[in-house]
């Protein structure tokens, strides 16, 4: 039977990869990655061999027949995404429903857990996190409105993503959108800039406070933002 490896890599320090998850990719027969020539990279550190194949969310069905005639052929693969756990706001569960529900195809799919930015800036939160709500990446356009209500009023904390281009447009709108809902608009967040990375940072304080801290630090850089429940 093959197998398909589900890795986390590092979402910053090449140093997080695990024994694990390098003992794999170099086993197995190809490394399906988002980007091979960041993936690649990765491997040249550690001096590993093994080939690569792009696969992502814009992959056409050839490429997905592909895979698919690879697994039967018994092949073990490994999945890949840029940074962080596969199928975290990333590529990975379009082509394992598709696995898991196409006839005949019988494939072990095991994961290979490491490093997530989600689970990075749960762990330093600092408020209980026992349940928390995971929004990924706020919409561009439709439905945005709906998106940070839902935000505000969650009874659980909620993380949510963000890239550098957006981040200050998205903490404005949900400094708004608190302002809309409560009298008293004086909600706390916690977000963490390049995690894991060089210059990390990690902002604690209301909305108004970090969009100021944010503006005034002009370094780039991936964003998670947890918002404190009521
Ligand atoms: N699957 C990935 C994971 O498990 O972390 C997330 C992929 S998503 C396409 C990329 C987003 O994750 C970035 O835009 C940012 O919001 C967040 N992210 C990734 N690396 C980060 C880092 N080092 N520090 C802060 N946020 C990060």
């Amino acid at each position: 039977m093959s197998t398909l490896y589900v890795i986390a890599s590092p979402i910053g320090n090449l140093k997080d990869i695990t024994l694990r998850a390098l003992e794999i990719l170099k086993g197995v027969d190809l490394i399906l990655c988002e980007d091979t020539r960041r993936t690649q990279k990765l491997l040249n550190r550690f001096g590993i061999k093994t080939r690569t194949l792009s696969y992502h969310q814009h992959s056409k069905l050839k490429k997905i027949n592909y895979i698919l005639e690879l697994l039967r052929q018994g092949k073990d693969l490994a999945l890949i995404s840029d940074a962080g756990t596969p199928g975290i706001s990333d590529p990975g569960n379009k082509l394992i429903q598709t696995i898991v529900t196409g006839p005949g195809l019988v494939v072990k799919i095991v994961p290979v857990p490491g490093p997530s930015a989600l689970t990075a800036a749960a762990s330093i939160a600092g408020v209980p996190m026992d349940k928390f709500l995971f929004l990924g990446f706020p919409p561009a356009k439709r439905k945005r409105k709906k998106y940070f209500e839902e935000v505000i009023k969650s009874k659980y904390p909620v993380i949510f993503y963000e890239s550098p281009y957006r981040i200050l447009k998205s903490l404005r709108d949900l400094r708004e959108t608190d302002a809309k809902i409560n009298a008293k608009p004086t909600r706390k967040i916690v977000v963490g800039r390049e995690l894991t990375k060089k210059f990390e940072i990690i902002y604690r304080g209301t909305i108004e406070e970090i969009i100021e801290k944010i503006k005034k630090d002009k370094i780039k850089g991936e964003f998670v933002v947890i918002v404190e429940n009521k």
